[in-house]
């Protein structure tokens, strides 16, 4: 662990990177572990590493806040505050080698998103490197602290176009006493009516998976009332991944099997994992739309579906364009 913050000088590669990529009208793409960007399709644009940018700058277990440098992978973070108990609790579901910044320029929802919140909620402060090469901090450890743009929400799922996140400070909490998954043949909605916050109910081909944390009594009171059997946790899908109205999610999970598509669908989330062959994912796409979602293809090279960016979004658009005007900075999603 460094107890040393981060220092502008340390950031200079970074600012030299985007004022000379700005001058010279070309693109910078962020890369941190990779585990997402390496599966997108490539771009022309230039990547920027945060391989270098590592390290766990200080830690106040009292205090249940955590400062780390983004470039640190995620299982890095989270073995240092499980030694005191502490997480915090934006897991990073598949992405072997990925970082704090990854996951948080991603902000992409896990299951235990129902009970724990989103991605931006756990961020209290965020220092960042400029589409204009400048080093600025955003949000503070206390409300107190906080004055001007939320900066903070913005990078949250920014895919690295808002700026260079080059360091980051994250809300605790302690590590509930016990957590446990349980199977059910119950669906869902029969299952959500019955538990008290659970941390994530999941459907699946297998059945409903539920994840409980809690004190042991309750848990194990609650899992006997609901009719939940021990198990370990579900395969998580890895190729594709819809974002919809949690609302509208038992229509992707009941049409997925007649597609013969293997899914893992978050309960209250409106998020579902996905895998199959191309023409299954190609039609899960048309599926998702009709839904008013958007289907995210990771492994676009292994699986040929059709790359289709995102709609535009004005608002996004607007921020883009207020801290990044030459558009040095390239979300790997948004085609130039
Ligand atoms: C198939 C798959 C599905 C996943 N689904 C989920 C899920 O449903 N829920 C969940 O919780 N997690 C999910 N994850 C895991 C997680 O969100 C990412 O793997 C991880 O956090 C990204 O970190 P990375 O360092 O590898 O980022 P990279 O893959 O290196 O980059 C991802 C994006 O973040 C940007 N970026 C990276 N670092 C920075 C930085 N320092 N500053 C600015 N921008 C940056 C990149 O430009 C890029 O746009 C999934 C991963 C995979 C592979």
């Amino acid at each position: 662990m460094s107890d040393a913050a981060t220092q502008t000088t340390d950031l200079a590669p970074f600012v030299d990177a985007v004022t000379t990529a700005r001058t010279e009208g070309r693109q910078l793409v962020v890369r941190g572990g990779g585990s997402v960007l390496d599966r997108l399709p490539p771009t022309e644009a230039e990547v920027v590493s945060t391989a270098g940018l590592t390290g766990v700058i200080d830690h106040r277990p009292e205090d249940l806040v955590v400062t780390v440098r983004a470039g640190t992978p995620i299982a890095e973070v989270e073995a240092l505050l499980a030694a005191h108990g502490q997480e915090c609790p934006i897991e990073p579901l598949a992405g072997h080698g990925s970082t704090v910044g990854g996951r948080i320029a991603t902000a992409l929802a896990g299951p235990r998103q129902l009970q724990a919140g989103r991605v931006r909620d756990w961020l209290l402060r965020v220092r960042l490197v400029t589409g204009e090469g400048k080093v600025t901090t955003a949000g503070g450890v206390t409300v107190k602290d906080v004055t001007g743009y939320d900066l903070c929400r913005l990078v949250s799922g920014s895919w690295g176009s808002v700026g260079i996140v080059a360091e980051v400070t994250l809300k605790l909490r302690p590590i509930p006493p016990r957590s446990a998954w349980f199977t059910t043949d119950r669906p869902a909605f029969a299952v959500l009516s019955e538990l008290y916050r659970p941390a994530a109910v999941v459907t699946t081909p297998e059945g409903t998976f539920v994840h409980l944390e809690e004190h042991p009594d309750d848990l194990l009171a609650q899992a006997t009332a609901a009719g939940l059997e021990a198990a370990d946790p579900p395969r998580w899908p890895t190729t594709a991944r819809a974002a919809l109205d949690p609302a509208r999610l038992a229509e992707l999970t009941s049409w997925a099997p007649t597609a013969g598509l293997a899914y893992a669908g978050f309960e209250g989330v409106g998020v579902c994992l996905l895998d199959g062959t191309s023409e299954a994912l190609a039609a899960a796409g048309a599926q998702v739309d009709s839904l008013g979602g958007r289907l995210l293809v990771l492994d676009g090279g292994a699986t040929p579906v059709p790359w289709r960016p995102p709609p535009e979004d004005a608002m996004a658009e607007r921020v883009r364009a207020a801290l990044d005007p030459h558009r040095t900075l390239l979300a790997p999603r948004t085609p130039r």
